[in-house]
């Protein structure tokens, strides 16, 4: 196994996608884990039970399952550590509550996932941590903002719903200046196409929901630390006792081994319909990080390895009346995409993106934002279907 653990490190990212996590040779060579439901476990005598002195002692410590999914994602993150959480949302509010305390405070990017947010607005807020939003785009402008008592930098790339690029390197040296945790949900990109921790982050967030499962059909979240903050990371996860279930990190390690080829076939697919999207008429913009045109693209391409399969659309309308109506039109007419939340998945999806609660980053004034989630359908069928939307809203 230890050769075949030295010929992984040094091995293609499908191949390592293939074989990372789970050792055969401990379950009789059966190719995939088995799935472990615990609580209790026992052990062999009191001496031992007293100590603890051995590998799994309780459920919510870890199994063979869980342990399996932990070691793939340290792999392709460069992580000390991972906790499992039952969601990406979770994946963000356990770190927060593991290095934040009263009377500190933090600095949020303004194109955060909306429920990060609320969770800094209200439950942050009660708890004595106060928070400033910043300009997605401030680079290491950040060290302006940071106060004696700012303890936390949260960064998002590409921000959500609009895809905001930031430099994540410039923004960490500054923080670490001043002694904060620089944590970043890296959802968009996967481990795959941005690794934070090579970036100078401390923390990496996941919500496994999306290209990890693939399937729209399981909630779970990963966070993944540094050596130094990995201890800190750890005594939360135990203390709040939150954790993944084995199921739900049988079903992550699983989507794990295809993930390379699925995301392969979003970005493609993604990638011809932004720029089939960008060359039209009833189009005002495209927000899609890979596109030349798209502000932030040399920061893209300068740190990441490739572009996932969601992205948005202004739709170009004459006036702010016809936002709602027109966004619903095409909304209404699509066949294929269904209308629903999240992404990831192998369906394609559509949302109008409501985007009130930003304070720096405003919503596009040309037209309302539509948000695609490519999915692995034919290109030409997706295609299709946009077009009847966008025929829908021109006769509005
Ligand atoms: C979806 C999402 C989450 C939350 O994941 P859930 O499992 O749905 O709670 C967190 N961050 C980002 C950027 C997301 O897109």
């Amino acid at each position: 196994m230890s050769d075949k653990k030295s010929f992984l490190d040094e091995a293609g990212m499908n191949t390592r996608l293939s074989h990372i996590g789970n050792d055969p040779t401990e379950f009789h060579g059966f190719v995939n884990p088995p799935v472990v439901h615990a609580s209790t476990v026992l052990f062999p005598n009191a001496r031992t039970m007293e100590t603890r002195a051995q590998k799994y002692t309780y459920g919510t410590r870890g199994t063979p399952t869980t342990d399996a999914l932990c070691e793939a994602i340290d792999a392709l993150e460069g992580s000390a550590g991972t906790i499992l959480v039952p969601s990406g949302l979770a994946a963000v509010t356990v770190p927060f509550l593991a290095f934040l305390s009263a009377g500190d405070h933090a600095l949020i990017v303004d194109s955060v996932y909306f429920p990060t947010r609320h969770f800094c607005d209200t439950m942050l807020k009660r708890l004595g941590v106060t928070v400033d939003y910043y300009d997605p785009m401030i680079g290491a402008g950040i060290e302006a903002l940071i106060k004696p008592n700012t303890k936390l930098v949260h960064t998002e790339a590409p921000g959500s719903n609009t895809f905001e690029m930031q430099d994540i390197g410039a923004i960490a040296a500054a923080a670490h200046r001043h002694g904060c945790v620089v944590t970043m949900d890296n959802t968009w990109a996967t481990p795959l196409y941005f690794k934070p921790l090579d970036h100078g982050v401390d923390i990496s967030i996941h919500a496994a929901t999306k290209y990890p499962s693939g399937h729209s059909d399981i909630l779970l979240g990963t966070v993944s630390a540094n050596e130094t903050h990995w201890d800190q990371l750890k005594e939360a996860n135990i203390t709040l006792g939150i954790c993944g279930s084995p199921d739900d990190s049988y079903q992550i390690l699983r989507g794990l081994r295809t993930m390379g080829v699925r995301l392969e076939r979003h970005q493609e697919s993604a990638l011809n319909l932004a720029r089939w999207l960008e060359e039209r008429e009833d189009v005002a913009r495209v927000l899609h990080p890979a596109l030349p045109s798209f502000p932030g693209h040399d920061l893209w391409r300068r740190d990441f390895k490739g572009a996932s399969g969601i992205f948005s659309f202004v739709l170009k309308v004459d006036s702010a009346e016809q936002f709602k109506p027109k966004a619903h039109a095409f909304l209404d007419a699509l066949r294929l995409f269904g209308l629903g939340y999240s992404w990831g998945g192998f369906e394609s999806l559509a949302v109008h993106v409501g985007l009130s609660d930003r304070r720096i980053c405003k919503a596009p004034t040309e037209g309302p934002v539509l948000r695609l989630q490519i999915g692995l359908e034919d290109v030409a069928d997706i295609r299709r279907d946009i077009e009847a939307g966008l025929a829908a809203a021109a006769a509005v």
